[in-house]
C-alpha cells in the first residue's frame, strides 16, 4: 500500500496538479514557490509548495502535507477516495500527454512528404534541418491523424479531450506547421500555423504552458522576447540564443512570473505594425516589469517588420545587433 502511494505521488507532482487548477505560485529560492492559498480565503500569498519535498504548507491556515493530503482537504475527501481521485486525474494527464507525444511524432514524419510544407518553412526564412529537429518542427496536412491515433488505440474520448479532433471527428489541424509545446518533459499543447487561407494561429484548449524554451535562457542575464514562434526560429538560426516567445503579446502569468525570476534585461522585440497594437502591448509590459525590478528595452525594428520578416527580408545578424544596442532603457 505505501509503496503504490508513493508510486501513485511520483506520476503526478503536486505543482503540476494545482497548475492544472490555474494556481499561480512564484518561485522562490530554488525549489520553492509561493500563491494564494487554495484552502482559505486570503489577499496575500501564504501558500508555499516544496518541490523537491512534494509538499505544501500555509502560513495563513496551518495546513500541510503531500497531494493525497490537499486533494482530502479541498475536496473534502477520505484518505481512500482521494487516492482514486488521484488515480484517475494522474492517468488522464499520462493519457493525453503520451497522446500529444504521438501526434507530435506523426505531424513531425510527415513534414517530408509534403513539399509545400518545407516550402513554407523556406518562404519563412526557416532552413536549417537542425533547428527544425530541435524545434520538433512537423506538418498536418489533415484527414489522417484521427486514423492514425485510432489504430493505435487511443480511444475516440481522449482525442477529442484533448482537442486534437473537433466534434464532427475530423482533425483539427488542417494544412499547419505544428510546434509542440512543452513543459518541462511533457508536450502541454501544439501550435499550428496555417499554411494555406485558413486562420493563422491555432492551439489546442488548455494552456499554452511558460514562455517557449525557458529552460534553455533562464540563467541569462539579457533575455531577447518575441511574440511568434517564426520570429524566435530565425532568430535562433540567425545566432542569437537568448531568445524565448511569449506566442503572443498578452503574457500569461507563469510566463510574466518566468521574466520576473531573478534581475536580468528583457529586450522586448514585438511587431512594429500599422495599427501599433504590438508597441502598445510592448511599452505595458516595460512597465509592468519595471515596476517588478526588470530592466526592459523596446526593440524599434523597421515600420511594418517583426523579426521574421526583418531576416527574411534580408537582415541580418550585425544588423540586428546594432538594433539591440541602439535600445533605450
Ligand atoms: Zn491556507
Amino acid at each position: 500500500m505505501g509503496e503504490d502511494v508513493e508510486a501513485l505521488k511520483r506520476r503526478l507532482p503536486l505543482l503540476e496538479y494545482l497548475r492544472q487548477y490555474n494556481w499561480v505560485g512564484q518561485p522562490v529560492g530554488r525549489s520553492e514557490f509561493v500563491g494564494l492559498c487554495p484552502l482559505h480565503e486570503e489577499t496575500r500569498p501564504s501558500f508555499y509548495v516544496n518541490t523537491r519535498k512534494d509538499v505544501f504548507y500555509c502560513h495563513g491556515c496551518g495546513q500541510g502535507g503531500d497531494l493525497i493530503r490537499f486533494i482530502q482537504l479541498s475536496r473534502h475527501l477520505s484518505f481512500r477516495q482521494s487516492l482514486a481521485c488521484l488515480d484517475t486525474q494522474a492517468t488522464l494527464v499520462d493519457d493525453s500527454s503520451a497522446v500529444l507525444e504521438k501526434a507530435a511524432d506523426f505531424y513531425q514524419q510527415q513534414l517530408d512528404h509534403y513539399p509545400e510544407a518545407m516550402r513554407y518553412l523556406n518562404q519563412r526564412g526557416l532552413y536549417d534541418p537542425a533547428l527544425i529537429g530541435e524545434f520538433e518542427i512537423g506538418y498536418a496536412p489533415g484527414g489522417s491523424l484521427r486514423r492514425h491515433l485510432t489504430a493505435q488505440g487511443y480511444s475516440f474520448d481522449l482525442l477529442r479531450q484533448v482537442g486534437l479532433i473537433n466534434v464532427n471527428g475530423s482533425d483539427a489541424f488542417y494544412q499547419r506547421i505544428v510546434f509542440p509545446l512543452r513543459q518541462g518533459e511533457h508536450i502541454v499543447n501544439l501550435y499550428g500555423r496555417s499554411i494555406g487561407t485558413a486562420f493563422a494561429h491555432r492551439f489546442l484548449p488548455g494552456t499554452k504552458g511558460g514562455l517557449y524554451a525557458w529552460e534553455k535562457v533562464r540563467h541569462c542575464p539579457e533575455v531577447i522576447l518575441v511574440e511568434g514562434l517564426f520570429d524566435y526560429a530565425v532568430l535562433r538560426q540567425a545566432g542569437f540564443y537568448n531568445v524565448t516567445c511569449s506566442l503572443g503579446t498578452h503574457l500569461n502569468k507563469d510566463q510574466f512570473l518566468e521574466l520576473c525570476e531573478g534581475p536580468r534585461t528583457v529586450y522586448l522585440t514585438f511587431d512594429v505594425d500599422a495599427n501599433q497594437s504590438g508597441q502598445q502591448a510592448a511599452v505595458q509590459l516595460a512597465l509592468r516589469l519595471s515596476a517588478h525590478g526588470i530592466a526592459a528595452r523596446r526593440v524599434l525594428l523597421p515600420q511594418g517588420h517583426d523579426p521574421n520578416s526583418f531576416f527574411v527580408q534580408g537582415g541580418n545578424a550585425p544588423q540586428f545587433q546594432s538594433l539591440l544596442e541602439a535600445t533605450q532603457p
